[in-house]
């Protein structure tokens, strides 16, 4: 990936979709209205893709006083599922919009759609046809040479329409037949070489059971069921440029008044990341990740149980912008929009992933002083809280060095640090396990006088560490998520190996035996923090009596800040 395919910083001003919307609104297209839908199939949760299409969409009907759809694009019967219509439905709201009343399955359209291919056939437009997929295919021709035309593209109106109308009684195998558009087997556009507008499948569909064994191909279920629904602006993405001519033709072929337009703009790719439910759907199944809302994964329900938050994801989806070239947009960017709203949402609170004993050695025993902390330094409001401080502390292990490195502010013998909210320490002794050398306790004195940070002139000390009191502390598992894949690109793999190779081994790391502030026993699934010092986490549900369980959102270093300096040209 060069340099240039990478996203710009999104630029300000009108996107192209806004400026046809203008235009329609200046000309009185459609009488001034503004109806668009979000199409998804039912076949996968949905992922970060589809919340950029979701903004787009309900999002400019919207601003232009319009209406938004949520439409199940289920005309495949084989892929689709309950749970995923249940899935996206939750998602889309979770995300922050409402189809109020308009919710809409394509399958509802069955019976139209199928009149609607009588009429093709009446009026000579559309033809059964014999011909096996096999057939078809080497019918078909390829980009350089034409295709030749069906040996049943001329049969009679009357006798297409019996074998149409047999094709939905059932009376033929899968495969046997299809109807398809008389169009032009010699178009350059291959998506016009009298495509397939019904074929049969003798297969259970999850709203219609068994009433149908012929179903609509994507193209044509998809304009006809906007012009049903009076979609004006019909947005979706590059890959489905080449079949605008197909939409428009199925749209004039029948004559239909008031229009849909098909607009598409460049589907979101993020580095190090795979959207592509057929992918995603192989991961899940592989046991790669423990579901479609494992917070590794890119689906909004993994988002979510990761602790994004809907507003960082609407925020990200408004930043990356609208273009029509696809373009690869940094992960970075995603994860700097989460920091920046959790800045302000998240309190503050301590938490201790790798502990280590302190023991205030001048600090008198059974004492608790309750310190107060300030729980979101960005937003007063939120208020304070107390922190029980007393003898026996617990900091990280990695806040001490037996021999520090240069400018290393933290805790080593003779050194002092600030315990954030209470007290500075200065180490004594650190005392370890004679048989293994491995680090037990610091035995540290605390200065009675530096109570929460009003120390007398001349006490100041450059290092803050956080810590937990060892009696009051709650026991944590904190699960630290990285990215799911190692690549930029998962999907570059090595010879002869498939995106799998590029899964990150490190991509969770468990870490038991965690200890966090007694604050967090009121912590609910789903509420997120920010672990002074360490990253945003979030309560998942696994979270129980055992006791809590957190996912990493994300970590505290922002590179995203450092990658705008080199769009930027500097270093
Ligand atoms: P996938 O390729 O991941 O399987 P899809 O396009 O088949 O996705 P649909 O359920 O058909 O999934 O998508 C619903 C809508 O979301 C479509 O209008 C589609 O264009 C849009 N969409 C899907 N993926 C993206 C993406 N990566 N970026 C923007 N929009 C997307
Ligand atoms: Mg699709």
């Amino acid at each position: 990936m060069d340099d240039a395919s990478k996203a710009a910083p999104p630029i300000p001003g009108k996107d192209f979709i806004r400026e046809i919307l203008d235009e329609d609104r200046r000309t009185g297209k459609h009488a001034g209205r503004v109806a668009t839908r979000f199409p998804p199939e039912p076949n996968g949760y949905l992922h970060i893709g589809h919340a950029k299409s979701i903004c787009l969409n309900f999002g400019v009907a919207s601003e232009y006083g319009g209406t938004c759809n949520l439409r199940f694009d289920d005309t495949n019967p084989l892929k689709e599922e309950t749970e995923y219509v249940d899935s996206i439905q939750d998602d889309v709201h979770w995300l922050g919009f409402d189809w109020q009343d308009r919710l809409f399955y394509a399958s509802d359209y069955f019976g139209k759609l199928y009149e609607f291919g009588e009429a093709l056939i009446h009026s000579g437009k559309a033809y059964a046809c014999d011909l096996s997929a096999d057939e078809v295919r080497a019918y078909r021709g390829t980009l350089t040479e034409p295709g030749r035309n069906s040996p049943w593209r001329d049969r009679e109106a009357a006798e297409s329409l019996d074998l149409f109308r047999r094709m939905r009684a059932g009376e033929f195998p899968d495969g046997s037949r299809t109807l398809r558009a008389k169009i032009d087997m010699a178009s350059p556009n291959i998506n016009l070489r009298d495509p397939a507008l019904f074929r049969i499948r003798k297969a259970t569909h999850h709203r219609t059971g068994d009433a149908w064994c012929i179903y609509p191909m994507y193209d044509y279920a998809h304009a006809l069921s906007d012009w049903i629904e009076g979609i004006t602006h019909s947005l979706c993405t590059l890959e489905f440029e080449d079949h605008r001519p197909l939409y428009d033709w199925c749209l004039e072929a029948l004559d239909l008044p008031d229009r849909p337009r098909q607009i598409e703009f460049a589907r979101l790719s993020l580095t190090y990341t795979l959207l592509s439910k057929r992918r995603l759907l192989q991961l899940v199944t592989g046991g790669h990740v423990t579901g479609w809302n494992d917070p590794r994964m890119p689906t909004l329900a993994g988002f979510r149980r990761r602790g994004f938050t809907p507003e960082a994801l609407r925020d990200f989806c408004n930043r990356i912008g609208l273009a029509k070239r696809d373009s690869v947009v940094e992960v970075e960017l995603l994860e700097h929009c989460l920091r920046e709203d959790l800045n302000h949402r998240a309190p503050r609170v301590m938490a201790v992933l790798d502990p280590v004993r302190v023991v205030l050695t001048n600090y008198p025993e059974g004492k608790v002083e309750d310190l107060d902390a300030v729980n979101n330094p960005e937003d007063a409001s939120q208020g304070t809280r107390k922190v029980p401080f007393s003898r026996e502390l617990l900091i990280d292990r990695d806040d001490f060095r037996e021999v520090p490195p240069p400018k290393y502010h933290r805790l080593s013998p003779g050194q002092e640090v600030r315990l954030r909210w209470g007290y500075i320490i200065r180490c004594d002794e650190a005392v370890k396990d004679p048989a293994t050398g491995v680090l037990t306790e610091l035995r540290c004195t605390y200065d009675p006088q530096t109570r929460g940070g009003d120390a007398p002139a001349g006490r100041k000390v450059k290092g803050t560490i956080h810590w937990v009191s060892a009696a009051h502390a709650h026991d944590a598992e904190v699960r630290l998520y990285d990215r799911l894949f190692s690549a930029s690109n998962p999907d570059a793999a090595p010879e002869g190996r498939d995106f799998l190779a590029n899964l990150n081994p490190d991509s969770l790391v468990v870490k038991t035996g965690c200890r966090v502030e007694p604050s967090l026993s009121s912590a609910k699934t789903g509420d997120v923090f920010q672990f002074e010092r360490v990253g945003y986490f979030t309560v998942d549900s696994d979270s129980g009596p055992s006791g809590l369980v957190f996912n990493r959102s994300v970590s505290l270093r922002d590179t995203w800040g450092k990658i705008e300096k080199r769009a930027r040209g500097g270093a």
